[in-house]
Formats: structure tokens, C-alpha cells, sequence
């Protein structure tokens, strides 16, 4: 596949003709992405048609839009049968994609639909940089109206735990940043709290955004909804954070999703406060999409707004977040449910 060889192996796939047909193809997979080898057109035709069923590591099963087509989410197959998953957002100055790192995942979070279906596989870097390169291509031929014509930022905040995933995860990154030209603080890794791998990208040479699925701010009700709170407890987890802090200079987010009668309690609020305070950490209020096998409710709207205001009072930086896509079950915590059902309509 050509988006599975590393960009610096590209020589492998050009055959007999000569070096710099590889530079070529790496302007066509890195700078200038198309969706068909067709339009390589500098190229020479035989070249095209060897790489013709190498260029994507997956088949587009399923193309949906929403929100008036400022949302849209590919289900990608790839080529064992596993499902990939990535949703495209675009906004008035930014178009942000939301990428998966694993084929399910195995932390069995209670109120997410990737986790209720356990872990199949890590993805490779390559199928993790073909959804950008997808996406880009396709931009390049369907502009969203008044967004950006490129994909501007990447959230890990797909299926899967970016960090349980390190090695390929951090290789993605380096071929986002090095070949296809991204900024590093326009790339966010969204972890549960993973603290080994939450230490080791605080050590790597970009300033790479953080966010951290805290939805807890005790150990007892962090641990009842992420079970790997058992491993991690918030402390660690608190100081992870902290040290990455440190080590970019550049703030983390806090994700809580607003889970009914669970973690949407002023108690919950003014333990959360001190936690954001230290790490001078912006909240990020995400409303639970319900999926079908938790007991998890979303949390009403006003009870959202209260939660939101108490973390103000007590100096913290709150947003609610929009949820985007939720006619086609492109939110957080959605994706993978119709690919495991598909008798649903
Ligand atoms: N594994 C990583 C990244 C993928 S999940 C993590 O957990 O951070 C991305 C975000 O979606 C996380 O903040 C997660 O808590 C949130 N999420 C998961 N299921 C959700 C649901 N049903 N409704 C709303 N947000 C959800
Ligand atoms: Fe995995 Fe994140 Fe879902 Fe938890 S919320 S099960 S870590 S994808």
C-alpha cells in the first residue's frame, strides 16, 4: 500500500523507472493529494495503473453528510474488514477532522459506544494519515462552503486510545508534520489518561495539543465509568498533565462528558474546579450522545448550563461544546455503533 510505506521507502513502489518518480509520488500522497491515481497526471500511465488499487489502505464503505453539509463521515474498510471511521467538520476559518487511531478499543469506558464493542486491532500510521490525506483530497474537489479548502486540525478523538497505540500514533504524527506540512499545535491528542503515553509525548519535539478525557474529578466515580482509572488514578493522571503543561508551555484541555445524574453534580463541579485551576486547563462540556448498550443518560441542557456556571464562579475556563453530525451518528462515542449493527437503518 502506498500510504502504509513509510514516505522515506516510496522508491519501492516506482518499479524500474527512475528516482525522482518517487518525488513525485511523494507531491501526490503528501502535498497535492488526489482521490484516484488517474489524476497523477506527470505520471506515466503504467506507473498509475500498478499503483491504481495501492493508493488507499481502505475502501470507502459509506459517505455521510450533515448539518447542512458542514459535517461529513466516511466509514472506511479496510482491507481485513475492520472498520475506520473519520468525521470532517468544517468551520467558518478552520476544518477540523476527527481521526481514529484503533479498530475499536479496549478501555471499556461505560458511556462510549467504541468501548462497548471492544478492541479488534491498532491501526497502522499509514491508515491513520490516509483518513488526512482522504479528507484533503476530497476537499480539494468538494469545498465545504466558507471553510477552509485543506484540513487545518486533527483530533485523535475517533475511535480508539491514540496513546495505547504510541509507536504508530507518534508515526502519523511525524508524516503529518513533516511530510504533509501541518502544524504541530494544529494536531490534538485526545487521551483518557494513558499516563505513560501522556509522559512520553510531553518528551517529543512538537507541541502537540493535549486533551484529557478526565469526566471524574474523584477516584471512586472515575473509576466506576473508566475502568482505567484502576491503573491510572487521577492524581497520576493530574500530574501527567501537569508535566506536559511544563513541557510545551502549552495549556491541556479537560474533556468531561455530561452524564446524567453521574458526573454533572455541583459536588462533581467544585472537585473539577481545583483540578482545572492548577492546570490552568480549559473545560470542555460535551453533551453524551446516547448509544445503544449504556444505562449512561445525557444530562438535561439547564443542569449542563448550572455545571457550566459553577466552574466559572470558581475561576475556571468553561465552554459547552456543539455537538456536531448527530443526525448520522457522527458525534464522540457514536462511531462504529451502525458498522457493528448494520441492521439498523
Ligand atoms: N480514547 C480517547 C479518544 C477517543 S474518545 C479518549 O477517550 O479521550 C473522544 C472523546 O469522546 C472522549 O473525550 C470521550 O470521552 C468522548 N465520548 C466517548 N463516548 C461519548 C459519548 N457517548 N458521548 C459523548 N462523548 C463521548
Ligand atoms: Fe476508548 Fe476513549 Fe471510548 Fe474510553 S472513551 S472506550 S478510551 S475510545
Amino acid at each position: 500500500m502506498a500510504y502504509l510505506t513509510d514516505p522515506r521507502d516510496l522508491g519501492s513502489l516506482i518499479g524500474e523507472e527512475p528516482t525522482y518518480r518517487a518525488d513525485q509520488l511523494h507531491d501526490w500522497l503528501y502535498k497535492t493529494p488526489v482521490l484516484t491515481t488517474a489524476e497523477m497526471t506527470n505520471l506515466p500511465p503504467a506507473l498509475r495503473d500498478s499503483l491504481a488499487d495501492r493508493l488507499w489502505p481502505f475502501a470507502v464503505e459509506a459517505e455521510q453528510s450533515a448539518d447542512g453539509g458542514k459535517t461529513r463521515k466516511w466509514l472506511f474498510r479496510a482491507h481485513d474488514g475492520m472498520a475506520i471511521e473519520a468525521v470532517l467538520m468544517g468551520y467558518h476559518n478552520r476544518t477540523t477532522l476527527c481521526i481514529s487511531s484503533q479498530a475499536g478499543c479496549a478501555l471499556g469506558c461505560t458511556f462510549c459506544a467504541t468501548g462497548q464493542f471492544g478492541f479488534d486491532r491498532h491501526l497502522e500510521a499509514g491508515e491513520i494519515v490516509a483518513q488526512v490525506q482522504y479528507a484533503n483530497a476530497w476537499l480539494r474537489s468538494n469545498p465545504m462552503d466558507g471553510s477552509p479548502r485543506r484540513v487545518t486540525n486533527i483530533v485523535f478523538m475517533g475511535m480508539g486510545e491514540p496513546l495505547a497505540n504510541y509507536d504508530r500514533v507518534r508515526e502519523s504524527i511525524r508524516r503529518m508534520i513533516e511530510h504533509i506540512g501541518m502544524g504541530a499545535r494544529s494536531i490534538t491528542v485526545s487521551t483518557v489518561g494513558m499516563v505513560p503515553g501522556m509522559r512520553r509525548l510531553a518528551d517529543e519535539p512538537w507541541q502537540v495539543g493535549l486533551a484529557v478525557s478526565l469526566h471524574a474529578a474523584d477516584d471512586e466515580l472515575r473509576s466506576s465509568i473508566l475502568p482505567i482509572n484502576k491503573r491510572y488514578p487521577l492524581a497520576e493522571v493530574e500530574a501527567a498533565a501537569a508535566r506536559y503543561f511544563e513541557a510545551k508551555g502549552r495549556r491541556v484541555s479537560i474533556e468531561w462528558t455530561m452524564l446524567a445524574g453521574v458526573n454533572d453534580t455541583i459536588d462533581q463541579a467544585e472537585k473539577l474546579a481545583p483540578i482545572a485551576r492548577r492546570l490552568r486547563a480549559h473545560v470542555n462540556l460535551i453533551a453524551m450522545n446516547p448509544t445503544p448498550l449504556s444505562l449512561d443518560q445525557p444530562s438535561k441542557r439547564a443542569v449542563i448550563e448550572q455545571f457550566a456556571e459553577t466552574l466559572e464562579d470558581l475561576g475556571v475556563n468553561v465552554t459547552i461544546r456543539n455537538t456536531r453530525g448527530q443526525e448520522i451518528d457522527a458525534a464522540c462515542g457514536q462511531l462504529r455503533v451502525r458498522a457493528a449493527t448494520p441492521t439498523q437503518s
